[in-house]
């Protein structure tokens, strides 16, 4: 998607350790006419699947997620990264490494949110490592719906997660794909 790598050359901020900071669209604030573009471009995507829910982890997926739900006319799910009293006992859990903290927490969804009967879009803002598309795939695999694939706004390709899972049949479509992040701020993307 020309227009999210345009921004991402305008606004995106690289950090040592190969992270991207976003945070004037889409990780602090938020550009909601933007995100919406982002959101019709998943719908463009995946229209055809007969999506009934779409699945994402707090909290900067939510934004995408939320777009691309109105577009589809399906709820979104958001998996929780913290157990509070708020959330029923009656959950799938997954254990996942975060790659931006360095440090490993459990996600949950309650089971009434997500079922068998359902064809569940994963959508994230970032796949690096993949382990929180591992971890909402697990998830996935415990509720028996069925994966119609991922939309991930921005991968980093550079990094394992994209070739990994593809490479297990999961169909993933990403808006923009960096092939390189230099630590001098400089970056390219993959021809798509
Ligand atoms: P993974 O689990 O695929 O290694 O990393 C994906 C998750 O880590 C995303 O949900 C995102 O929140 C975060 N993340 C990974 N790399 C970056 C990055 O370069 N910039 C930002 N802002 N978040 C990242």
């Amino acid at each position: 998607m020309r227009a999210l790598e345009e921004k991402i050359l305008k606004d995106g901020k690289v950090f040592p350790g190969g992270v991207l900071k976003v945070g004037s669209f889409l990780n602090h604030q938020i550009d909601v006419p933007f995100m919406k573009e982002i959101g019709r471009e998943f719908y463009r995507l995946f229209r055809d699947e007969k999506i009934t829910k779409i699945l994402t982890i707090e909290t900067s997926g939510i934004p995408i997620a939320v777009m691309a739900a109105a577009e589809f006319g399906v709820p979104v799910v958001f998996a929780k990264k913290h157990h509070s009293k708020n959330l029923a006992d009656d959950c799938y859990v997954a254990g996942i490494h975060s790659y931006t903290h360095g440090n490993d927490y459990e996600a949950r969804v309650e089971k009434q949110f997500i079922t068998a009967d359902d064809t569940v879009l994963i959508i994230d803002d970032f796949l690096a490592n993949g382990a929180a598309l591992d971890g909402l795939l697990k998830i996935i695999d415990q509720s028996g719906a069925h994966l119609a694939g991922c939309g991930i706004a921005i991968e980093k390709a550079f990094q394992a997660g994209g070739k990994r899972l593809r490479g297990q049949g999961i169909r993933i479509e990403s808006l923009a794909m960096i092939a390189e992040m230099k630590e001098d701020g400089s970056l390219a993307f993959v021809e798509q």
